[in-house]
Order: structure tokens, then sequence, then C-alpha cells
């Protein structure tokens, strides 16, 4: 339920509301807006006194909430969710956010020349696995804790956040102190403990969509995510099951132009893992982006024939050029604390504090 707050309600007002719901034994979090103040009633067993309520002065109505959804939902936060990622920003009116590196993290110089080539193009942030949830036992299984110790060293070098994916709450340490955004996968995305725990890191969070999961599940993982008190969430479609079998996945772009609509929180698109081929890549990213998402996260790798995993989706760095020139004049995000700096006005070292992920 949602108490929704007359625009010129006084904060006395607002407050009273919060202290009567409190006394009834509910409980009430405030939601401000730019708009409005809302004040929302969630999980709740005790009798909610609607009559009193609304005699009560400032409050203008009372909305049922019949998504089993809330804090993601548009109906609790109209407004759009920015988040930060260092200088990086999903969501909202910021220019569509470009993220790309290999899918496994295989050596030093890999990584290097693969994160080179992807900022000269245009990148905003790098990506790479060092734990990699692999269907086959004997497939490549990353390079683990040196892969994120890469990651952060190319990260720093090029000036470009970083994300990878976490698969255990034993490396949430590791993750907390190195990583600048952290993924959950599909395969994990039901794992509710590990959302719970990873969302207590305060760190910025890509949720991928599991493979078979319906927009109202996704959803409310991330409702476990946002229900610890954590909201930089940006959402991440990256193809479904369904009959079809002539390619990996179906990038679901019906579900993405239906998340922007149902939720504040920013959505990009994964062409790679929906396609399951390079040479689907590029139309499936221009679909997404022309369907409304926030960003694109692109597996690309310096010789995708000799790739320890996905070399079959992933685009060679000529090829991600030419997909980035597409979005070139867009223009690009800037990162580094000298973009943060131009943005706040402070200079590089004091802004820090201001755009920082956690
Ligand atoms: C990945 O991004 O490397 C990955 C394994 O993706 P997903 O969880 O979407 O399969
Ligand atoms: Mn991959």
């Amino acid at each position: 339920m949602l108490i929704v707050m007359h625009s010129a309600a006084r904060s006395e007002q607002i407050d009273a509301v919060v202290a009567a719901l409190k006394n009834s034994g509910l409980n009430a979090e405030l939601l401000p807006g730019s708009e409005r103040t809302a004040i929302g009633v969630m999980g709740n067993k005790a009798f909610v006194d609607e009559d009193r309520l609304l005699t009560m002065s400032g409050v203008k109505e009372i909305i049922h909430v019949t998504k089993p959804y809330k804090l993601v939902s548009r109906e609790f936060f109209p407004e759009d969710t920015i988040v930060h990622v260092k200088g990086v920003q999903f969501g909202g009116t910021a220019k569509p956010v470009h993220i790309a590196g290999p899918c496994a993290v295989e050596s030093r110089e890999q990584l290097f020349s693969i994160a080179k080539g992807v900022k000269e193009s245009g990148a905003d942030m790098l990506r790479g696995g060092a734990f990699k949830p692999r269907s086959s036992p004997y497939s490549f299984q990353g390079l683990g804790e040196e892969g994120i110790a890469l990651l952060r060293e190319v990260a720093d070098e090029l000036q470009m956040p970083f994300v990878s994916e976490i698969l255990s709450i034993e490396d949430l340490e590791l993750f907390e102190h190195n990583a600048d955004m952290i993924q959950i996968g599909a395969r994990n995305m039901h794992n509710f403990d590990l959302l719970q725990r990873v969302a207590d890191l305060g760190k910025p969070i890509l949720l991928k969509r599991g493979m078979s999961a319906t927009v109202e599940e996704f959803l409310l993982a991330a409702e476990y995510i946002l229900n610890r008190g954590n909201k930089q969430v940006v959402l991440c479609e990256r193809g479904i099951r369904t009959f079809e079998q002539s390619t990996r996945n179906i990038l679901d772009l019906n579900s993405l132009a239906l998340i922007r609509l149902e939720s504040h929180l920013p959505i990009i698109a994964d062409p790679s893992h929906s396609a399951g081929r390079y040479d689907l890549v590029a139309p499936l990213a221009k679909a997404a982006i022309a369907a409304g998402a926030h960003g694109l996260i692109v597996e690309v790798h310096n010789k995708p024939s000799k790739a320890l995993s996905d070399g079959k989706q992933s685009l060679d760095l000529e090829r991600y050029e030419e997909l980035m020139k597409e979005y070139r004049n867009t223009g690009k995000q800037e990162v580094g604390s000298e973009a943060r700096a131009k943005k706040t006005g402070m200079k590089p070292e004091t802004s820090q504090a201001v755009f920082s992920s956690s």
C-alpha cells in the first residue's frame, strides 16, 4: 500500500503519518520524490485503518499496489533511478552505456589488448569473467582471484571501471575490495542468499535475468536487493529459453520494453549470450537500444577462434569498432576522476565521494 502525500505536505505532517503507521505495528518506508512524497507500507499483516489515515492532514490518497514487487516498481518510485559506477551513469536520460570485454579473463596480454581496443572504440566499461559458471565441469572455469586482480590492474591503467560475475558468497570480500560493479549471472538470479549478501556490500550490481525467469521473477530478484537498502541495481536482459533452437536464446525485447514501464531501474541488453553467434550481435544490439535499453554488454575477443569460452559469439575488435561507429555520434561517457570533477565542479581528488560507487 502506498500513502501519497500532497505535494505541499509539510515534513511534520509526513512524520505524523509515519509515526501513526509505526504505532499500529506497521512497517513504513518514506519514498521521497521530486513531485510528491509517498509512504510505502510493505509486507504487513497488521490492520491498516485507511479511513483514519485519509483524514490526517497532508494525505492525498491511498493506492493499493497489487504487484508482488514494490520497491522496484514505478508505483513506488515513479522517477528513473540513476546507477553510478565511478563516472559512468546508467538510466534516466544518460547516454547508453557500452560495456565490452572478453567472456573470460585468460591472461594479462589478452585482457589488456581487448580492453584497450574496446576503449578506443568508445566502450565506457570493461567486462570479464574470472569465475565462470560453465555448463560442463571440464570447460575452462576462469582464473579466479588472479582474474579479478588482472581486471583491477587493467581497469586502473585504462581508467575504465569493470564488472565481473560473483558465483559464491566465499568471494564477497574479494569483490568488495576490488570490483567496481558486481554481476549476478543468469544462473544465480534465483540464489536469494547470494543476492542479499551481495546487496549488503552496497556496491552497484548488474543483475542478469535467469534464462527461464518470468518478468515477475526477475523483478522480484531485484526486489531482494532493494529490500536490503541497495538501490544501485542495473537489470540485464540476456535472452530466454524458448522452443526455438536455432539460436542460443531469444533476446526478449517485449520484456525489456515492459520493464522500462514497470520499473524505475535501468535495464541493459546482452546481445552476445542471447544470440550465441557473433553475426547476430550487431542487429540485436541495435534493436535493444531502439527498444529503450540503457546500454549494452557485449563480448569481445582479440582472437575469437582461440577464446577459452564463448568464442563463437564474441566480436573481434574490428567488428566491435564497426558496431560502435553507430553510437559514437551519440557520445561516449567520460570516466575517471577528471570526468567526475567536470560534473561536480570539484577538484578531482575531492569529487570521488560524490560519485563513489558504494
Ligand atoms: C556472462 O556474462 O559471462 C554470463 C555467463 O552471462 P549469463 O549469466 O547471462 O549466462
Ligand atoms: Mn560468455
